[in-house]
């Protein structure tokens, strides 16, 4: 699981302004294939910002992002990118909706029931989005970024919108799958405890720039238990 170390991405010297609004001023990272870093801090620091820019969906102002030794330019294709919202086509099929992951080409129902299986839900392929809950609809959003099988998995605040079993249900998942399969995660979270119980490793923004770049060392499977949890918390 996950042993890979070789340097997948470096952002150097990043920085985004929007007109006069500076976004990101300047966020040097490095991260490693394999590795599972959450994103934390306060609405409007950059978090999506950043993200998209990893995702290839924002042209720099200045600086760039090398990911396997070459500059990200235009759209990444070894990212999925997965939101607070699902975004399914309401008059397509959750199978269908899962198959525009891989632009719904050769292979892709094979690949689509395969995504679905990952997220338990191979038994509503047929079905109409509409149906599902807000929990299932963001087990689909998940399918279609894992049809793919990306190398980088970026996800933005994607628990966001749910209820906190559900929520608890989806860490789960995602941790597991993390720990099958072989990509990189971007978590962008609000939640600190959620960053610390999912991630290796948690960044603070602040201000478009890192204020805080913390290894978290717990084992795994965590709990919050777990007195290191609560010195961690308060150190972010
Ligand atoms: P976060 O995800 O941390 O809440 P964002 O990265 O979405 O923050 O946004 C950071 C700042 O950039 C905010 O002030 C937001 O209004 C601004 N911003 C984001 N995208 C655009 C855009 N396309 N045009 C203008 N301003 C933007
Ligand atoms: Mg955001």
């Amino acid at each position: 699981m996950n042993m890979s170390s070789g340097v997948e991405l470096g952002i150097n010297h990043l920085k985004k302004s929007f007109g006069s609004l500076q976004v990101l001023r300047g966020v040097n990272l490095k991260i490693r294939q394999g590795e599972f870093v959450a994103i934390v801090g306060k609405s409007g620091c950059g978090k999506s910002t950043l993200l998209r820019h990893l995702a290839g969906l924002e042209e720099a102002t200045e600086g760039e992002i090398i990911q396997d030794k070459k500059p990200i330019v235009g759209l990444n294709r070894k990212a999925r990118v997965m939101f607070q919202d699902a975004r399914l086509l309401p008059w397509k099929s959750v199978l269908e909706n899962v198959g525009i992951g891989i632009g719904l080409k050769n292979d892709w129902k094979n690949r689509a029931a395969w995504a679905l299986e990952q997220v338990s839900l191979q038994d509503r392929e047929g079905e109409w989005p509409s149906v599902l809950s807000g929990g299932q609809k963001q087990r689909v959003a998940l399918a279609r970024a894992l049809a793919a099988q990306p190398q980088l998995l970026l996800l933005d605040e994607p628990l966001g919108a749910l209820d906190a079993l559900t929520r608890i249900e989806m860490q789960a998942l995602i941790e597991k799958l993390w720990q099958q399969q072989s990509f990189t995660v971007l978590l962008v979270t609000h939640d600190v405890s959620e960053a610390i119980m999912l991630a290796d490793r948690v960044i603070l923004i602040e201000e478009g720039e890192i204020k805080l770049d913390l290894q978290i060392p717990l084992e795994r499977p965590r709990s919050r238990e777990n007195p290191i949890f609560n010195e961690l918390e308060s150190k972010v």
